[in-house]
């Protein structure tokens, strides 16, 4: 099922996307922190002529990971090569792609975190002494070959470090944790999309998809999309703050930014369970959705604006959930 509020990429953004990401530290607005430690580390390892530290990239979908990824390499002035961890199947798969690397290239792997046990064990001395082991042939007669590869540098992703063993997760030098955006800075991604497209939008009304994107750019850039569509059937020159909400109420997405399955969730916990708290895959089975996409997925944004709450029973609705809805915690009891 299609989303408009998910931050996982949905077919309709591959292509647009491309045109979005910015390609320099510069470019990249917000996560302030992120940037100002990359930027010393990559200046660093340019002093010293020798490739960066590898990175492990952190948080929710859509937070714009693969964006700094491709621009840390843009930054080094060395290639990029981007894969992800479903993609690699066998320690082969990986061994090509690792000896055909240059000094000092970029090696993205999206979604790190899955890959599949005997590939990840070949990653680890490859990031750590540049070689790898390959066995060739079975039986008695296997040998073991070394590879030596040229020093290069792995930027990891995953939606939750600690997803990642604890022997990948140590090898890597820079541990970055993406935020969710301030809605200051989404309000900017917005305005600098809109520009891009060549489109005009009122501040209130870039202040406004800002607000219901849940601090994530990927969710603003096709919020905007499909608002500009409707502005420019109505003719209109500028996106207007009034279009921005019709837009939004026709596409399900309410105040905060939320959309009918996040309405499933909280609903499902008020009504099923009092509000909880309740574990997450009785959570998960009532609503008939993968309690891993819940965790990943839907439930982070929700603990950030803290409509929910995780309790050692489970999770746990929050008052502040009832208001949205209009309902008073006690009502349920
Ligand atoms: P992730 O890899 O974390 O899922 P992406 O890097 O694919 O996220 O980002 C999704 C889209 O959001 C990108 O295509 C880009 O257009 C936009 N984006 C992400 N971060 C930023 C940012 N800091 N500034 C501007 N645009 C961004």
């Amino acid at each position: 099922e299609e989303r408009m509020v998910t931050g996982e990429l949905q077919s309709e953004d591959s292509t647009v996307e491309l045109s979005l990401r910015p390609t320099t530290l510069n470019q990249y607005i917000g996560q302030a922190k992120v940037k100002e430690n990359l930027s010393i580390f990559i200046q660093a390892a340019k002093m010293r002529n020798e490739p960066l530290d590898h990175v492990l990239l952190y948080g929710p979908p859509g937070l714009g990971k693969t964006t700094l990824a491709a621009i840390i390499a843009n930054e080094m002035g060395v290639q990029f090569r981007s894969t992800s961890g479903p993609a690699i199947d066998r320690a082969g798969d990986l061994a090509a792609i690792l000896s055909s690397l240059e000094v000092g290239d970029v090696l993205f792997i999206d979604e790190v975190h899955r890959l599949p046990r005997s590939v990840e064990e070949v990653l680890y001395s490859a990031m750590e002494d540049f070689f790898i082991d390959i066995v060739i042939g079975t039986g008695p007669s296997a040998r073991s070959v070394r590879i030596d590869l040229p020093p290069f540098t792995l930027v990891g992703a995953t939606t939750r470090a600690g997803l990642l063993s604890a022997p990948l997760r140590d090898r890597f030098g820079v541990l970055s944790r993406l935020e969710y955006y301030e809605t200051k800075d989404l309000c900017s991604i917005v305005e600098r999309t809109a520009d891009i497209f060549e489109t005009f939008i009122s501040k209130e009304a870039a202040v406004e998809v800002a607000r219901r994107s849940r601090g994530t750019p990927r969710i603003a850039n096709r919020l905007l999309r499909r608002i500009r569509d409707i502005s420019q059937v109505k003719g209109e020159k500028e996106i207007s703050l009034e279009t921005t909400e019709k837009a939004l109420k026709m596409l399900q997405v309410d105040d905060v930014g939320l959309d009918h399955i996040d309405h499933k969730l909280l609903i499902g916990i008020i009504d099923g369970f009092q509000g909880g708290p309740v574990g997450l895959e009785t959570i998960a089975a009532t609503i008939g959705e993968e309690s891993q996409t819940i965790e990943d997925v839907y439930e982070p944004y929700l603990l950030q604006i803290g409509f929910i709450q995780r309790t050692p029973r489970g999770r746990l609705v929050t008052e502040k959930a009832y208001e949205h809805f209009g309902l008073k915690a006690n009502d349920a009891e």
